[in-house]
This record gives C-alpha cells, structure tokens and sequence, in this order.
C-alpha cells in the first residue's frame, strides 16, 4: 500500500476544507473496512484519508413522527442489536445483522455502508424496499436523496458528489400491518457476501394484496428495486400460482455476474426460487 497522510478533523467544516483543499487525491474513511481492502489491492490510489470518526453528533438511532432517524457514523451492529430499530423497523435490524461478522459489523458504519456502493452489501435491497433516505451534507449545505431515485448507479458508483459526506439515513414508518422478510442466500460461509439477497415487504387487507415491495441484491451491478413483481399481484388475491408467475418476473430484472458462488444461470434461479419463498412469507401463502 502506497504512504499517505491521515487527517482526523473534529468539525464537518474541516471536513470540507480538507477535500476542498487536496480534491481528488482525498478519501472519506469512517470504518475502513470497505476502503482499507480497496487500498490494499491497489484498486484505489489515496495520498489523503479524511478521517470522520471524530466528528461529534453522528452517532444516533431515534425514532420520530417521520421515522427511523440514524446519524452516518452509526454502526452496523448497533443498528443490528438496537432495540429502537428492532422495535419499529425489524426489517433493517434483521438485514443489519446478517452483515458478516460481529467484529466487521463493530468497525463498518451506516454512512460508510450507503457510500460504498457495492452491489453485494446486504443492507441496500432492504433500504430500497423500506423507502429509506439519506442525508448528504457539503460545504453548500444539505441534500436529501432517496435511495430509490437512482443513488445506488453502478457497481461501487453512487450519485455522491465531489466534497459530500453522507450524514444520515432516514426510513419511514413501515405501513400497518406490513409483514417483512430478508432472506441472504449464502450456500458458502456464513460471514461471506450474499449470494442472491432478497428483501421483502407486504400487505393483505380484505383478502387483497394491497402494498407488495421486493429488494434484490447481489444480482445486478447495484441492488435493484423491484417493478415486475407489484405489476402482477397488486391489487389481487394471493394464490400459489399468482406468487410463481409474480417471482418468475424477476428474471428479466437481473443480471447476475458470474464468480465463484455461481453461474449466472444459478443466481438467476436462486433469485425467482427466493422470491416466491419470500413472497409466501410476506403475504402469509402456505405452498
Ligand atoms: C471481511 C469483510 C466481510 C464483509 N462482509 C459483508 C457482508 O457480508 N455484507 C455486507 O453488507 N457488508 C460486508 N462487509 C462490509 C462492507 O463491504 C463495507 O466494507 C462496509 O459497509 C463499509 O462501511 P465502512 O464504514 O467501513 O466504510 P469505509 O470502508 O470507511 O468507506 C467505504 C467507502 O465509502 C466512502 N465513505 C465512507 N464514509 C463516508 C461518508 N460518511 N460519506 C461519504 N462517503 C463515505 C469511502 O471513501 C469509501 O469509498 C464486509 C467487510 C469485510 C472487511
């Protein structure tokens, strides 16, 4: 790994001072479990890492009027055991706490997490489904972007800009009486990447299927939020044969990179199987 100068400022205002004053050549770390790899392989070239675990006011899980409320230098195993989170959104305490193991989810952040941008992370398809937004704060202020609207671009690339911290993530209240399932299919180790993740979300009332909400990850170049699979069942009554033709649409939606947990063909059958599972359990369908 290559030598660079390691800043640790205690104020996001130096925060912007620093990437404003060395531009390309600085990197935000928070837990450094996703960079640090990087710059080891040499697949990214750092002269400047900025250092925001200092920065006071960013550790926090509230629950509010509008939601779920989480400060970016929050971790991922406290989102995992917090009883706030388990309480109000169990989706994101369960996904949370499939994250590899307790001493990576201890280091890696929930900032750190969204920015990353790998499509194998566990938490985006669950983000995804749970509407969830963040807060991007720079020297001209703050942004607020929703996950959904094009923030997850390409593998590792997201719509962050130039001189932007995330600071926050924000996941409104699920809807009443909302069932919820995250399945990580990892036929390997249990503290590996998924092989195909599915995140889900549904609502029956009278009998109808009246919000259905699917997450994929691991399938794409960035976790992808279902359209397919609401086009079919919104609106009808749940059956077995409904939810098959329903998880069979996800086959268009997916274009799985071939590695060593699988062949394309596999995840993409891996991926209409989970889904059908996923869907019986948010939508109560025995098979
Ligand atoms: C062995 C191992 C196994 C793992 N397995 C899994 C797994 O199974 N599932 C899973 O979901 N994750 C897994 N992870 C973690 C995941 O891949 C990322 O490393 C983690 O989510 C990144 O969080 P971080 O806080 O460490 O970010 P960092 O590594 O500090 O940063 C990651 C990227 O985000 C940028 N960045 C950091 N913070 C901010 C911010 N606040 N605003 C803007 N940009 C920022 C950095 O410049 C960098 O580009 C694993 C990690 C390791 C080391």
């Amino acid at each position: 790994m290559r030598d660079f100068s390691f800043h640790a400022p205690t104020s996001l205002n130096d925060v912007y001072g620093l990437l404003n004053e060395h531009g390309e050549e600085a990197r935000l770390i928070s837990g450094g479990t996703g960079l640090v790899n990087m710059m080891k392989q040499d697949l990214i070239a750092v002269d400047h890492l900025v250092s925001l675990a200092r920065l006071p006011n960013l550790n926090y899980i509230r629950w509010t009027g509008e939601g779920l409320q989480v400060g970016g230098l929050t971790t991922q195993q406290e989102m995992a055991t917090s009883d706030v989170v388990h309480q109000n959104i169990p989706l994101l305490a369960e996904t949370y706490s499939e994250v590899a193991t307790v001493r990576v989810r201890n280091t890696a952040t929930v900032g750190g997490g969204v920015a990353h941008g790998d499509p194998a992370q566990d938490p985006p398809s669950s983000l995804l489904v749970l509407d969830a937004s963040i807060t991007i704060a720079s020297a001209g202020g703050e942004r607020s972007v929703r996950l959904r609207d094009g923030w997850f671009e390409d593998y590792y690339t997201t719509a962050i800009e130039p001189g932007e911290v995330v600071v926050g993530l924000s996941v409104p209240p699920a809807p009443a009486n909302a069932k919820t399932s995250y399945t990580k299919f990892l036929p390997r180790t249990k503290d590996d990447y998924p092989t195909v993740a599915i995140s889900a979300l549904g609502v029956v009332e009278g009998g109808v299927i009246t919000d259905i909400r699917i997450g994929l990850g691991a399938l794409n170049t960035t976790a992808v939020y279902s359209e397919a699979v609401p086009s079919v069942l919104l609106g009808k009554a749940p059956t077995m044969d409904l939810l098959r033709e329903a998880a069979q649409g996800v086959v268009d939606e997916v274009s799985p990179t071939p590695d060593f947990r699988g062949s394309a063909e596999y995840k993409t059958d891996m991926a209409v199987v989970f889904t059908r599972r996923a869907l019986q359990e948010v939508l109560g369908v025995e098979g």
